[in-house]
């Protein structure tokens, strides 16, 4: 079976706690489409209470229980519509992904003073004043919880920086400890790339490290999830999840599946040396091919079809990518924002789910739609309107029931690419070709086992049909800056 993955979410899924439900009602219509894994936000209780969108962890133990940050549930449920939503799922064969925040935790119940040295945006490494003390909230005690599941109580000695110090300019305060520097990192952007936000935590501190790995067993125990997205990885020292993930994946008995944000548009060569260091014990994502798909949708049919798997995981290490079309950080109006134009979206999603490597994921807002509003660059309102993707439905069936066995590509127009899929034992196989530019026809080899059938568009833009020749080849056609998907009838 061909394992397809959906982020259930966008930066601006409606709160109210309805996402839970809709997750759990979706079940059937998911498992109809052939997709077999849901990556969920993350459920913890944020700084922001019921308006969160998960990425400023407070507290850990509270997914939706304790009447904390102004609210019990989250913005997607209680604990309880947790719970339902993912045994819903399992009951259907659908697997649960959740979303782990460790690098940092926002929104300390205290304040403490302790000594800090303020230090270059720029460049980590460089400090910017003397060692001083500074005032910032980094005790959580989290009494809305009164100690159930955990008595552990977070300090400054649980964290490596802040953001926040009373009485001071906003900036990058390293907290002084024992490991005198910021902890190793993959990559030296901004000469040390530690801290990202908020309360950055100290992983070197052992007593840190035991509670996260706690957590993660309890969290387990639980809800008894079948994967992991671990937000901001390149955030974080690589020794820190290749440790932590074998202790889960030890305590659990199952082969957790694990898919990094290690984002990172054109630079291949630092995503396979977090691969190499963390001993391929997770995927990434393939910010890469995302970008050329952002960058081939805006050039048009001046862009050379041909590069678009250049410098990409999918194509160098296709066992560790999952490949995307959109997130939560790309979409419009987001920090990262690279969306992907909406003509190009069915192509782009032929190429992540009709071929045979990297493991895709579907955006939310690309199956469903979404509308918001929000401030763009300039200050201004803007309104957004995302529209599910043209033949999503088709394309994702398409996988489910044609993209099998050997593939063949036929990649030799700049304007034009096409592959077929030969199909194997129990699924028979597809052509696909797509186009940026005009209409094309391209020839390619199907196999003799194919010889005399009649194929059809199976998203049904062209009524004519393709007759294989006795040579096994067929004339597959795709109109202007389209895509067309060509199976057997049966
Ligand atoms: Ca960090």
């Amino acid at each position: 079976m061909n394992s397809t993955m959906i982020q259930f979410f966008h930066w601006y899924t409606d709160g109210n706690s309805q996402l839970y439900d809709q997750i759990e009602n979706s079940a059937d219509y998911l498992n109809d489409l052939g997709i077999d894994y849901v990556w969920f936000p993350p459920a913890t209780k944020g700084n922001g209470g019921g308006y969160s969108v998960g990425y400023d962890p407070y507290d850990l133990f509270d997914l939706g229980e304790f009447d904390q940050k102004g609210t019990i549930p989250t913005k997607y449920g209680s604990k309880d519509q947790y719970l339902n939503a993912i045994k819903t799922l399992k009951e259907k064969n659908i697997k649960t992904i959740v979303d782990i925040v460790l690098n940092h935790k926002a929104g300390g119940d205290e304040k403490e003073k302790f000594e800090a040295i303020k230090v270059d945006e720029n460049n980590r490494k460089k400090p910017i004043s003397e060692v001083f003390d500074i005032e910032s909230y980094t005790k959580f005690t989290f009494p809305g919880r009164q100690k159930k599941y955990s008595d552990f109580e977070w300090n400054f000695t649980c964290f490596s920086g802040v953001d926040f110090a009373e009485g001071q300019e906003k900036g990058i305060y390293r907290i002084i400890n024992d490991f005198g520097k910021w902890d190793q990192m993959v990559s030296d952007e901004k000469g040390n790339y530690d801290f990202l936000m908020y309360n950055d935590i100290e992983h070197r501190n052992p007593a840190v490290r035991e509670e996260l790995n706690y957590w993660a067993n309890w969290y387990q125990e639980l809800i008894d999830f079948d994967g992991v997205r671990l937000d901001a990885v390149k955030h974080i020292s690589f020794d820190f999840y290749k440790e932590w993930l074998q202790l889960l994946r030890a305590n659990s008995g199952k082969n957790i599946f694990a898919v990094g944000e290690y984002w990172e548009p054109g630079q291949l060569p630092l995503l396979q040396k977090y691969i190499d260091y963390t001993e391929g014990c997770m995927s990434l994502f393939d910010s890469s091919l995302q970008h050329n798909f952002h960058t081939a949708s805006k050039e048009g049919n001046t862009y050379d079809l041909r590069q678009i798997f250049n410098e990409t995981l999918t194509l160098a290490d296709p066992l560790h990518s999952v490949s995307l079309v959109d997130n939560h950080d790309t979409q419009p109006l987001q920090a990262l924002e690279a969306p992907v134009e909406k003509w190009f979206k069915p192509i782009a999603y032929a190429l992540i789910l009709l071929r045979k490597d990297g493991f895709p994921c579907v955006f939310y807002p690309d199956l469903f739609g979404a509308h918001y509003v929000d401030k763009d660059k300039q200050g201004n309102d803007q309104e957004i309107f995302l529209d599910k993707v043209e033949k999503i439905e088709e394309l994702l069936k398409a996988r489910k029931h044609y993209a099998f066995g050997e593939q063949k590509d036929y990649f030799e127009d700049a304007n034009c690419l096409g592959w077929v899929r030969a199909g194997n034992e129990e699924h028979a196989g597809c052509a696909v070709v797509l186009s940026n530019k005009d209409a094309y026809q391209k020839a390619m080899e199907m196999g003799k086992n194919y010889a005399g059938k009649i194929f059809y568009d199976y998203l049904g833009w062209f009524e004519d049909k393709v007759t294989i020749d006795e040579n096994g080849w067929g004339n597959f056609p795709v109109s202007a800056g389209n895509v067309s998907v060509w199976v057997a009838e049966d």
